[in-house]
């Protein structure tokens, strides 16, 4: 029997429901249970591919080519799982499924409505993900916060679940805001108190209550959420403002919430073990060393842009014991006041992330030259990588103007292209080239040493692609390409031998990479940093 968390949130959004929900999951696999997770997106897009980053936070890629909310890639890095576009649902899947079953007649004669079309349908789709997954319990994040319009039918329909599961195989948890107010110093619980009433309102009784406060919440506090929230006082947890967001299953076990759950849901196990989990979280708090990257971005204004990418190079930081501090820096600034681009100097890496269109690219492509130059570590992901060739092309290889057509059609030397099966493609949604596909490596290379293995599976959003009419011509002045498509048509990795660590791949290693399991670039970049700082050329560090 398939057991079901429900998690909601109040007050306002972005009060970290993704990270609690991923730290329930944190705390039954600890305890040899299997969870896996259900994303709700009450949003009318079919999913989050066609969103700016810049105000919804990053695109995160499935093995299966999903481009999915960003809290997936917080439950894959918590949970070391894998995944499905059908672990992500919108208002968009829900409603076409439903459209397309109405025309094809699946409920003729009858009228066609929310309730029961629509909520059965999401009833069925989070079922369905319990059923092809093998699990102990899903968990089911419902995005936005209650009382939100588009929310009301996903809502509906795990009210529902309770009734037709069963209480001791639901549960739901509510998250909300407990603000300390600068004056007085005092923590408020009426916003939560009213989040809670509205949750009521629509039917649903929570069974346990996290206040997200700034601080952990005194008994006061404490015994008002429980009164309020007619629940008992061993029902309430809190997640204060943690080192890190990884310490948090840590925080709420020690509160007894997985003991909580595990008792509630009736689930048994044997023994807890956090002790892996643990060990990386001490490295991030209690680091041996630190570095500092530069970030050089376009979204460099909303860190949620990049959060998959940020995460990676902490993890790589975890297991080289070290602290990762990153600057967000704009590289439009390096546009503006060229000269500007020697502050790189001061840090230990340039990191040149994902992207897309011309802005910016010309600050990206001065960074990546400064970096070579002076042999500073660099890492560049997807357009990172495609920046990385063109600046190799104009400045090592004399192609003056070399750029990709994606920025300047008419470029003499179109060193980056579109992909040929991307041609003629106007539909936007998911038409990328996406989700998890074979790289060869070659046996001593960075990228060889790196992986530990010729054939790897990485996951890629991209349209374009390294012109294969100029691969000799880079290849001739020494940039090598380490990594190909099985076809050896489209280049994967490219690196520099002779540098410290310069690196780059079409792939984004960051989707793939957890905490105590580094994305193999990630790690190597980082480790590359605090060789470099410590001024140990072939160093390793583990
Ligand atoms: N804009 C580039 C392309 O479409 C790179 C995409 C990316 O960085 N994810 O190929």
């Amino acid at each position: 029997m398939v057991k079901y968390i429900f998690v909601t949130g109040g007050v306002l959004s972005s009060v970290g429901k993704g990270i609690l929900t991923s730290s329930i999951g944190k705390m039954l696999q600890a305890r040899g249970l299997k969870p896996t997770v259900v994303k709700i997106d009450p949003y009318v897009n079919i999913d989050a591919g066609t969103m700016n980053p810049y105000m919804h936070g990053e695109v995160f890629v499935t093995d299966d080519g999903g481009e999915t909310d960003l809290d997936l890639g917080w439950y894959e890095r918590f949970l070391d799982l894998s995944l499905k576009q059908e672990n992500n649902l919108t208002t968009g899947t829900v409603y076409r499924s439903v459209i397309e079953k109405e025309r094809h007649g699946d409920f003729l004669g009858r009228c066609v409505q929310i309730v029961p079309h629509v909520t059965n349908e999401i009833k069925n789709r989070i079922k369905n993900v319990g059923k092809n997954s093998d699990v102990d319990v899903v968990l089911t994040e419902v995005g936005g916060t209650v009382g939100d319009i588009e929310g009301l039918p996903f809502l509906e329909a795990i009210r529902q679940m309770r009734v037709e599961e069963g209480y001791e195989n639901t549960l739901y948890v509510h998250v909300a805001l407990v603000p300390i107010l600068d004056v007085t110093g005092e923590m408020k619980t009426k916003p939560l108190q009213h989040s809670v009433n509205e949750l009521r309102r629509i039917g649903i009784q929570p069974d346990t209550i996290v206040a997200r406060s700034p601080k952990m919440i005194d008994a006061e506090t404490l015994r008002k959420i429980a009164l309020f929230g007619t629940i008992p006082e061993s029902a309430v947890f809190c997640s204060d403002n943690a080192e890190t967001v990884y310490e948090v299953p840590l925080v709420l076990d020690n509160q007894g919430m997985g003991d909580f759950i595990c008792r509630r849901l009736g689930l048994k196990y044997k023994s807890k073990d956090f002790s892996t989990w643990q060990k990386y979280v001490d490295a991030m708090i209690n680091p041996d060393t630190e570095i500092k990257i530069a970030l050089v971005g376009k979204y460099a204004g909303l860190t949620d842009s990049y959060v998959s990418m940020t995460e990676a190079l902490r993890h790589g930081g975890a297991a080289c014991r070290t602290k990762v501090c990153i600057s967000y820096l704009e590289a439009e600034n390096f546009e503006r006041v060229p000269e500007s681009v020697s502050e790189l100097s001061k840090y230990d890496g340039v990191f040149v992330p994902y992207g897309f269109g011309p802005r910016g690219t010309e600050g990206k492509i001065a960074a990546i030259k400064y970096a070579r130059e002076n042999d500073i570590p660099f890492l560049g992901i997807c357009y990172g990588f495609q920046l990385a060739v063109i600046e190799f092309a104009r400045n090592v290889c004399g192609l003056t103007d070399a750029n990709s057509t994606e920025i300047n059609p008419e470029t003499p030397y179109p060193v980056i292209d579109l992909m040929p099966e991307q041609r003629g493609i106007e539909i936007k949604g998911a038409t990328m080239r996406l989700g998890a596909h074979k790289v060869v490596l070659k046996k001593d290379s960075l990228a060889y040493e790196l992986f530990g293995q010729e054939v790897i599976y990485e996951r890629h959003r991209h349209r374009f692609e390294v012109n294969l009419d100029y691969i000799e011509a880079l290849k001739d002045k020494g940039l090598s390409f380490t990594g190909k498509s099985s076809d050896g048509r489209r280049m994967e990795t490219l690196e520099l031998p002779d540098k410290f660590f310069y690196f780059a791949s079409q792939f984004h290693g960051e989707f793939k990479s957890r905490l105590g399991k580094p994305s193999p670039e990630y790690y190597g970049f980082i480790r590359g940093c605090v060789n470099r700082k410590l001024g140990n050329r072939n160093g390793s560090l583990s």
